[in-house]
């Protein structure tokens, strides 16, 4: 890609500033699944955040929900993901790597070729993704119960919950952040696919007639939140499923994808999902989950649009755009994260430019005063330039640094982080200034 970035960079830089680690690293690593840190988890909740005010916040419409992990196991009968939640894998019998079919090379999967090795392929058999586990003391079918590999379940089981108990009316969504576990066959590319992976979802729920119109609303709209994000335009197109790859319950699909270090990737799906879900839940649980219209007085099931982002893989979304290793001159470069200010996972750092004659001991107060209004990071250690490049790596958009000239006149210096240009600001005009930064903020790289 156009930074040139490639995977292995981006993860060394997780771990090396703590926004990403393996999974049990000191027992050899759990493959597929990863620890966020310090920065990480910052970043992960900030973009959380942001989705849940654009999502429900914003709007009138809109209502949020936490369901359970794990359901009742006749709901994954009803949605189809007993029967139709499978994926053909394939093992090669030569160096026994085991292939997702549809993600291999037509030229591959026509000469049944491992990609790897060259050696000969298996037939495909299906192979469902569900995790499955056992609730109480003994292991038995009737114990069963599933990981949910979906968080949209739990909000159509909700639907008549919410309908009673909110005052929503027809078109209205329910929003919903959550753990989702699917045994992926493959899962290399970082924190791209994994097997336990947290999903941002919003399903909301229209009259049968006016499916097209709101499923044009919702694709522009969530490309537009990615434009709010600070996502470069030019790294993000839209996919249409053809009718080969649409899923069981979908009648329109388009996938938001982003080109990531390995290549254009699905990031969000955005679906026309029908009346198939409250119809097959009212079938299979026996209880109506019609909707009843009281102007009209007219009953039906409602069609839902779906927009299913995946959270982690947004992290590696924000993580991959934001990286620039830039030349600074001849003899010297920074690596800067671009973040939007509104998701970095530092928003202030705060030095002093000595640790002597007073100047910590300012620093430190000035740096508990902001700590309630934004995410503070005080450091007094190394050369100030040190301190600034440490900060761009975390993607810190703003720094202020304490100096001689603070004690006569109580203002400090501001960074930028982008374009590295200093302003003199006063230490109580600091609030004010950074929100109207963050409202003005455009990136900028050389
Ligand atoms: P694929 O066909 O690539 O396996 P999908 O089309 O089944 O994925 P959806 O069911 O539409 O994916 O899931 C919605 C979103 O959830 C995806 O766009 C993605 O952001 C996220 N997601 C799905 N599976 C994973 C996973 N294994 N790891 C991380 N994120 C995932």
């Amino acid at each position: 890609m156009s930074n040139g970035l490639t995977m292995d960079t981006l993860v060394s830089l997780c771990k090396r500033r703590g926004f990403v680690f393996q999974s049990s690293e000191i027992y050899g690593g759990l493959s597929s699944a990863w620890d966020y840190g310090p920065l990480g988890v910052e970043l992960k909740k900030n973009i959380q955040e942001f989705w849940w005010k654009e999502m429900t916040r914003l709007h009138d419409n809109i209502v949020g929900l936490d369901a359970a992990i794990m359901m009742h196991p006749r709901v994954w009968e009803a949605s189809g993901h007993v029967e139709n939640f499978t994926d053909p894998l394939v093992d090669c019998k030569n160096c026994k790597q085991r292939f997702r079919e549809d993600k291999l090379p037509e030229e591959n999967v026509a000469a049944k070729k491992c990609p790897e090795c060259g050696g000969p392929l298996t037939d495909s058999r299906r192979f469902n993704l569900m995790f499955k586990t056992f609730m109480g003391p003994i292991e038995d079918g009737g114990n069963l119960v599933y990981l949910r590999p979906e968080t949209a379940q739990g909000i159509y089981v909700n639907f008549k919950n919410v309908v009673q108990t909110s005052r929503v009316k027809i078109p209205f969504g329910i929003a919903q952040v959550g753990k989702a576990f699917r045994n992926e066959i493959t899962t290399k590319n970082f924190i791209f696919r994994t097997c336990e992976f947290e999903q941002m979802e919003m399903q909301f729920f229209i009259a049968p007639e006016e499916d097209d119109k709101w499923f044009e609303y919702w694709k522009n709209e969530r490309w537009e939140y990615y434009k709010k994000l600070g996502i470069r335009q030019d790294k993000l197109r839209f996919h249409q499923h053809g009718p080969g790859e649409l899923a069981h319950y979908a009648k329109v699909a388009f996938d938001i994808e982003y080109e990531f270090p390995m290549g254009w990737q699905e990031l969000e799906g955005i679906h026309n999902r029908t009346d198939y879900d409250l119809s097959r839940h009212a079938e299979f649980s026996g209880k109506d989950m019609a909707y009843l219209e009281d102007v009209t007085n007219k009953k039906f099931t409602p069609y839902i649009i779906e927009t299913s982002a995946g959270l982690t893989r947004t992290v590696l979304t924000v993580l991959s755009d934001a990286y620039e290793e830039q030349k600074i001159d001849d003899e010297d470069t920074r690596v800067v994260m671009h973040f939007h200010p509104s998701i970095a996972p530092v928003k202030l750092g705060v030095f002093p430019l000595v640790k002597k004659d007073g100047l910590a001991e300012i620093a430190q107060k000035v740096e508990e005063e902001l700590r309630g209004d934004f995410a503070t990071f005080y450091d007094h250690g190394g050369a100030i330039g040190r301190r600034y490049r440490r900060q761009d790596e975390a993607g810190t958009p703003y720094c202020i640094t304490i100096d001689y000239q603070t004690k006569d006149d109580n203002t400090v210096t501001l960074r930028y982080r982008d374009s590295m240009e200093q302003v003199r600001v006063k230490i109580a005009e600091i609030p004010d200034f950074i929100r109207k930064a963050d409202k003005a903020y455009r990136r900028e790289e050389k």
